[in-house]
């Protein structure tokens, strides 16, 4: 009998201590939830005051969780899901918007039923109908200014044609006895995926022959000069290849309207930097 009551005893010890602990859980649970909670109603308010905020702070927003974030990255790589990042990012949803930034790239495909208001440039090529005018504007100021050895080579092409340039690459490899895995790395190094290539925008333009000899072009030097003036950049900067995983293209310009020509100029940004801010830096 007396085993037995000090066995109950010893049961009811331990239903305490079961209890204790489960108490504890649950207040360990609540203060999670607590700090959860307060961290979305600051990052709220941060949106909120983004939203309304004018070009110029905007800028200075982007800079700023820019310097924060790069500080952060030198010291340690657990800021995935940082506030900064967090509030660039939803900074940069309204650039994310605007037509003349979309970013196209592999990570970034346009789906297969994008489409574009194009106008013709000459009797082949075309170019979206809101970009056209400024690339003609500077095609014709340049002419004016003594380069007449310029012109447009590639500007838009469709998801269609680039299919079928891929498709016919990747069976030319596999009748070469190539493996489809191998044939698609072989023809990824050189074309690009449909849908991944910015020429489907009908916002890029390459210029003359299409090759790095262009880099040592009077037409190249102005460009570098005045294109941002057109609103148009260089795409594919040789420092920036780590980042756009695209190398150097001195002929490939893209449109990106005046505005935000400017700013990248200024603040030597490429594409992939200025919308997606430092989550890729
Ligand atoms: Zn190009």
């Amino acid at each position: 009998m007396r085993k037995k009551g000090g066995k109950e005893k010893l049961n009811r010890l331990a239903n305490t201590h079961v209890l204790q602990l489960a108490i504890i859980l649950f207040l360990l649970i609540i203060i999670a939830v607590v700090v959860i909670v307060a961290r979305k109603v600051i990052l709220n308010d941060g949106r909120a005051a983004n939203s309304e905020t004018s070009e110029i702070s905007n800028n200075d927003n982007f800079e700023q969780s820019q310097n924060t974030t790069n500080s952060t990255n030198e010291t340690g790589t657990e800021n995935e899901t940082n506030t900064t990042d967090t509030v660039t990012v939803s900074n940069n949803l309204s650039l994310l918007d605007d037509w003349q930034i979309r970013l196209v790239n592999r990570e970034n495909p346009l789906p297969d039923d994008f489409t574009v208001e194009l106008e013709n440039l000459d009797a082949s090529r075309k170019f979206d109908k809101r970009a056209i005018e400024p690339l003609k504007q500077m095609i014709f100021d340049m002419r004016d200014q003594g380069i007449k050895n310029i012109w447009a080579q590639s500007t838009y092409r469709s998801i269609e044609y680039q299919k079928g340039l891929y498709e016919k690459s990747i069976n030319k490899y596999l009748k070469q006895g190539k493996s489809q895995e191998e044939a698609q790395k072989l023809t990824d190094e050189y074309i690009n995926r449909p849908g991944t290539s910015e020429h489907h925008l009908g916002l890029a333009v390459d210029f003359n022959n299409v090759d790095e000899g262009f880099e040592n072009t009077k037409a190249y030097k102005w460009l570098l000069e005045n294109a941002s003036d057109y609103g148009f950049i260089l795409r594919y900067p040789k420092e920036k290849e780590d980042i756009t995983g695209i190398e150097y293209e001195p002929w490939h310009w893209r449109y990106v309207g005046l505005e935000h020509a400017k700013k990248m100029k200024e603040q030597n940004l490429c594409l992939e930097e200025y919308v997606l801010g430092s989550r890729l830096v």
